[in-house]
């Protein structure tokens, strides 16, 4: 059966009642690669209803056996790893040996996180002469970005259904691929009718619809600030609950008395993850005045060995952006910071490859923190570098951007970096080089978003509370 043909909904695979169909593009051979529906909002109410006759059953099935549900689905989901990789280098154009390690690698790491939460969490506390239940919020909508396409849609569905809520996923235009792939599993694991549902479309058709629809009780949104600010607004008018991870532009500050190899390297690299389409990568780099020049070379020398290629190839570093439009953003970008006095170290706007929406690895210098290139999410692989002269100033430069999302703080010992990163506005900071936590909680402050993801704090987002007084 070709899946793509159909959405799932209420545990099966179903025909669309819209006749519109996206296509699907790979980003490295700018041909399509398959079509999916593009639904609308018969398609979202049929999702919808499913979804809450499933609630009520989903809600009082035991966490035991939701968190069997869930272990289940890990299982399908992981016997088809090959299948998801692929998949998201096709349709993402991500490398493969990131794909596989980060693409597919973490969520599977946060879907068996929320089995073994399941384990120990408790739904029901004592707080003095009151008896506190944790109860799921209700029907949950999902929308997710292309540029963690299968982490995104986990990150929400795993503590949606470890909360007890069912959930409609609608998937981001470019990637719905490999969110087949997750129905797959889902089907696959025998989950309860209703309790994931799968209806790809657009943001303002399908994505409205779901986000405006009476019977959804929370939106679950991952993107851009500024759709991020409509979804909000549409909440807020209806009472809705609403968690929103938006965009960002993270430092990652060098402190003085620090040795610059490891954390340039680090930093550059972190920039340049999943062709700098990350919502967290450290976009700003902040170095002491008297070592810029310094850092500058290092940066560069280390940006020249991330070469474009084909995502297939193991080698390859740097893959294509997911479509022409963000390319084109992503140049449009670099010309704007040459305008603005900022100087290209490495890379550049010009094509590296003749076919694929790539862009080179490009490091600018000269960037005044107040340069359009040093505010806005460029979210293509653009380091700027920026020079302090005292920790105060290197506070008031993290923290002069309307994001708040993550960020990095290289110091000479883990506590004169800790004390720097209480100084940041943003909710997830590596201290040192510090490594990825499944269960610390991610999300930002500021234009950055409201909620938080992954561990007890991720599934909170989708609890409500109800106190008995006795
Ligand atoms: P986007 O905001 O354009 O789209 C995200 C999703 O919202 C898509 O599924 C889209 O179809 C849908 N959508 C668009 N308009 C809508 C509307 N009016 N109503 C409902 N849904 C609508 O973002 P994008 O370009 O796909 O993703 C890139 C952005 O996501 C970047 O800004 C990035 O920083 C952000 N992001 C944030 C995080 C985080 O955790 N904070 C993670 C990844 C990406």
């Amino acid at each position: 059966m070709r899946v793509h043909e159909f959405i799932y909904v209420d545990g099966g695979w179903a025909d669309a009642d819209a006749g519109e169909r996206i296509e699907v593009i790979n980003p490295a051979t700018e041909r399509v690669i398959a079509s999916v529906p593009a639904a609308g909002p018969a398609d979202v109410d049929a999702a919808v209803e499913s979804a809450q006759n499933a609630a009520d059953e989903w809600a009082a099935t035991p966490p035991d056996r939701r968190a069997a549900h869930l272990a289940a689905f890990r299982d399908a989901l992981a016997a088809r790893r090959g299948d998801a990789v692929g998949t998201i280098v096709k349709e993402l154009g991500a490398p493969v040996t990131l794909a596989e390690r980060v693409h597919v690698g973490l969520p599977l790491t946060v879907l068996d996180s929320y089995v073994k939460l399941l384990a120990e969490y408790e739904f029901e506390e004592r707080v003095g002469n009151s008896r506190v239940f944790a109860e799921p919020v209700g029907v949950v909508g999902a929308i997710t970005p292309w540029n963690y396409p299968l982490h995104q849609a986990v990150a929400k569905v795993a503590a949606a259904l470890a909360a007890g809520c069912p959930v409609v996923l609608k998937p981001a235009e470019d990637t719905p691929l490999v969110a087949y792939l997750l129905a797959e599993a889902a089907h696959a694991a025998d989950l309860p009718p209703g309790v994931f549902n799968l209806v790809p479309g657009t943001g303002p058709v399908a994505g409205e619809a779901l986000v405006r629809h009476p019977g959804v009780d929370m939106v679950s949104f991952t993107g851009s600030t500024a759709v991020g600010e409509r979804i909000g607004e549409l909440c807020a008018g209806q009472i809705k609950r609403v968690a929103l991870e938006l965009g960002g532009k993270s430092a990652n500050v060098i402190l003085p008395g620090t040795g610059l190899d490891g954390p340039v390297a680090k930093g550059v690299a972190n920039a340049y993850l999943n062709s700098g389409q990350t919502c967290s990568a450290w976009t700003r780099m902040l170095v002491p005045s008297n070592r810029y020049a310094e850092a500058v070379d290092l940066a560069a020398t280390t940006a020249a060995t991330f070469t474009c290629g084909d995502p297939r190839d193991p080698k390859t570093r740097l893959g294509p952006l997911v479509n022409a439009k963000q390319r084109d953003r992503v140049r449009g970008y670099i010309g704007t910071g040459v305008r603005e006095g900022a100087t290209i170290v490495a890379g550049g706007p010009d094509s590296p490859l003749d076919l694929g929406f790539y862009v080179q690895a490009t490091v600018l210098a000269d960037v005044r923190p107040d340069a359009t290139v040093a505010q806005e999410e460029i979210f293509g692989p653009v380091l700027v570098i920026l020079a302090y002269d005292d920790v105060d100033e290197a506070v008031a430069i993290a923290n002069g951007t309307p994001y708040g999302l993550s960020g990095a703080v290289f110091g000479p010992d883990e506590e004169t970096a800790v004390a720097f990163a209480r100084r940041m506005k943003a909710g997830q900071i590596d201290i040192n080089g510090g490594r990825f936590n499944p269960l610390a909680p991610f999300g930002g402050v500021k234009k950055s978003g409201i909620g938080r993801e992954f561990g007890t704090h991720g599934l909170g987002e989708f609890l409500e509370y109800k106190s008995l007084q006795l």
